[in-house]
């Protein structure tokens, strides 16, 4: 029995070794580390990937999501609405600009923003909605470009965990497939290398329609400078290496290809799992496309005072006895972030999202890569389903 890792890095490179080293040692032999045609090139195939006229790279998906709201000119006194259950670097960027997050509870079948909740949060202060795409599930945009457009709100999607999802709709009677990052006013990417779309090291990206939004990013990412060494606002400098970029060039090309990996891999997990009581799988809206950066199943709590107490849940020992077992299996995310200590001020209280601190609680993200076997994943699906007996 060997052991199985939520994700193998080493692994992917193992598949495309030639073409990276190939890449890398070009980017090394150039002298130019700093921008340049790697940079330029990466750009315009991301766009075109995304399906929209402008990519902008920066240094991470934090930086993205931070530069897309300074773009946007939202700053003190704004509020930005979004979901609690996700990565930190959602709210912190909101904070960074120094606008207040205002978070409303999730829908419990996708993990994301439950849009229905949006209108009541609604205040003259508010100035954009920031969905995010966790796990690799579409928000249904449909309906979230639907409530923005009442209300007058900008949108800016996180899609960090996302890259190559995609969200259909019927327009003027033809199907619409349209990627994550193409929908609202900007897309923030992040790739971190555990994304689907992953360098070997930081990096990030804004995608959008709008070139004045677009030349603003550039602004601001180049130290607020839209021409060499004239400086017109306060920006930051965050750029994505040349070396990075001739890595994600390589891998963009495979993009594809990992993401229906990963979804044949949701699948067979889908069968393995499908007659196992007292879990949930992972269920997609119809319209949504996952990319499966996730899988997260979750494991409902047996008795009540689970549910309310953070240590020794039912998941917890499930996920201990898994290891045991050599699983490894991760818990994204342990505590929402209207209970994160950064957040006291705000004024949250347990209770003020149910949805999200209960499935905090419950959450269970086995496994998943595009090279999992299907031994790998039946050794996996024993492993929980010893646990859970
Ligand atoms: C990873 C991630 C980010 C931040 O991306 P970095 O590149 O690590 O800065 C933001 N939002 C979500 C949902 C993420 O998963």
């Amino acid at each position: 029995m060997n052991n199985i890792p939520p994700i193998d890095l080493a692994l992917q490179y193992k598949t495309i070794e030639e073409e990276i080293n190939t890449a890398v040692l070009s980017i090394l032999a150039s002298g130019r580390y700093i921008g340049g045609n790697p940079v330029e090139n990466f750009e315009r195939q991301f766009a075109a990937y995304i399906g929209v006229s402008q990519a902008i790279s920066c240094n991470s998906g934090t930086d993205a999501l931070y530069l897309a709201l300074r773009a946007l000119g939202i700053g003190a006194g704004d509020e930005v609405i979004t979901t609690p259950f996700t990565f930190i670097a959602t709210a912190e960027a909101i904070s960074t600009v120094g606008a207040t997050p205002v978070f409303v509870d999730i829908d419990a079948q996708t993990f994301n923003l439950d849009i229905n909740q949006i209108p009541s949060v609604i205040t003259e202060k508010t100035k954009a909605i920031l969905p995010v795409h966790l796990f690799g599930q579409p928000v249904d945009m449909a309906r979230l470009m639907a409530v923005a457009q009442k209300h007058n709100l900008a949108v800016i999607e996180d899609c960090a965990q996302a890259t190559g999802a995609s969200w259909s709709e019927m327009l003027d009677g033809t199907l619409h497939d349209r990627k994550v990052g193409s929908i609202s006013h900007i897309g923030c990417f992040s790739f971190f290398p555990t994304k689907n779309l992953g360098a070997f090291g930081d990096g990030g990206a804004i995608t959008t329609g709008d070139r004045e939004i677009a030349a603003k990013v550039r602004m601001l990412k180049e130290h607020g400078s839209p021409s060499r060494y004239y400086h017109q606002e306060i920006g930051i400098n965050s750029r994505l290496d040349a070396l990075q970029a001739a890595i994600l060039q390589v891998k963009l090309g495979y993009l594809e290809t990992w993401n229906s990996q990963r979804s044949q891999v949701a699948a067979r997990y889908q069968n393995l799992l499908a007659p196992l009581p007292g879990i949930v799988l992972p269920q997609s809206l119809p319209g949504g496309k996952s990319v499966w950066n996730q899988y997260t199943i979750r494991i409902l709590a047996s008795e009540s005072k689970d549910k309310t107490s953070a240590s020794n849940s039912r998941r917890d020992q499930v996920r201990t006895q898994m290891q045991q077992q050599g699983v490894t299996s991760m818990i994204y995310y342990p505590i929402p972030l209207h209970l994160q200590p950064v957040y006291q001020s705000l004024g949250y209280q347990p209770g003020s999202f149910p949805v999200a601190e209960q499935v905090c609680h419950e959450v269970l993200s086995l496994p998943m890569f595009p090279e999992l076997t299907q031994e790998q994943q039946e050794q996996v699906v024993y492993a929980l389903k010893d646990a859970l007996a």
